[in-house]
């Protein structure tokens, strides 16, 4: 039996886990099938399969999209990812520059945060090629006292449109499917759930998104629970997507994300639906390695 946690985040973004200790946590937990999504690195991912521990890893990374708040892409492949891999570079260093103008905006408002200190925490607990993000940020201001926890930093200062939050620089849906396409990666809608949309309304945008080539949809995520999976499953078998799930774990109660492997309660068609996408990944691979021999023959 295939046990899987598709989406989860370690230090080399904004978890609190190195890679290695995550996959340790997930053995413990029971499960057979694991991703490291961070935001716009696959520094995690690289080398948790590098050092090739007894589950399956699938390399992975989850990108913001600027079209809505929550609208998150996740991509998976086994291929290089040249050209997505270009692009998440750009996108983790403009990250930098946002946390320092979002620490800007926190000075004005009385809070001192150096970003000097934040960056060098950042890297040693996550490594240089790490991105930082708002929870970063959050946690900063717990540990100086200027917030008792990360969801009050979250709900007075750095929430989208609170007085200190600064918009990432985030690629557009109609851009960033194509692009994950393109470099071997498949590219499935994240926690549809958290774009609040109404039932029709989530529809029809789904019928756009696979109009631009997305593939699957993370129906298995605790921002569904209060709604039931089974919606979300019928939209994914209307439109052939591939179905996943995972718990988006980050850090132990914050407040927001999953535990490691909670999905497993309720996603009853794991191993079903985990051959078929291993079985896509697979088909992409195969059409990578086509597409790059026959570069190679023309010279
Ligand atoms: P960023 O990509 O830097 O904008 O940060 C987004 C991250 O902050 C995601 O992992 C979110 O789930 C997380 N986040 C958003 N709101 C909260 C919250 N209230 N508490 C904890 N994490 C949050
Ligand atoms: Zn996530």
């Amino acid at each position: 039996m295939i046990r899987a946690d598709l989406h989860l985040h370690t230090n080399r973004s904004d978890g609190v886990m190195s890679p290695e200790l995550l996959c340790h946590e997930c053995i413990q937990n029971g499960l057979t099938y694991i991703a490291v999504t961070d935001h716009d690195t696959m520094a995690g991912s690289d080398s948790l399969v590098s050092m090739a521990p007894p589950v399956v890893v699938i390399p992975a990374v989850e990108m913001s999209m600027e079209d809505m708040p929550g609208l998150h892409l996740l991509a998976y492949g086994t291929a290089q990812g040249n050209m997505l891999r270009e692009k998440l570079s750009y996108l983790a260093s403009m990250r930098e520059e946002r946390a320092k103008e979002m620490i800007r905006k926190l000075s004005v408002l009385g809070m001192k945060l150096s970003y000097r200190d934040l960056a060098y925490k950042r890297k040693l607990e996550g490594g240089q090629d790490s991105t930082i993000g708002r929870p970063h940020i959050a946690r900063a201001l717990v540990r100086a006292g200027y917030c008792k926890s990360m969801q009050e930093a979250f709900a007075k200062y750095i929430g989208n449109n609170k007085p200190a939050y600064v918009p990432s620089v985030r690629m557009a849906i109609r851009d960033a499917i194509p692009l994950v396409n393109a470099s071997g990666f498949i590219p499935v809608l994240a926690h549809p759930r958290e774009l609040h949309l109404e039932e029709q309304v989530l529809q029809g945008f789904l019928d756009r998104l696979c109009d631009l080539g997305l593939r699957g949809l993370e129906v298995y995520h605790p921002s569904a629970s209060s709604y039931g999976y089974e919606s979300l499953r019928h939209m994914a078998e209307e439109r052939h997507l591939l179905v996943t799930g995972g718990s988006d774990f980050h850090q132990e109660n914050d407040g927001k994300h999953g535990k490691i492997g909670c999905m497993m309660q309720v996603w009853e068609k794991c191993t079903e639906d985990m051959s078929q996408f291993q079985a896509e990944l697979l088909k992409m691979e195969q059409t990578m390695s086509i597409a790059e021999s026959e570069v190679r023959s023309r010279g």
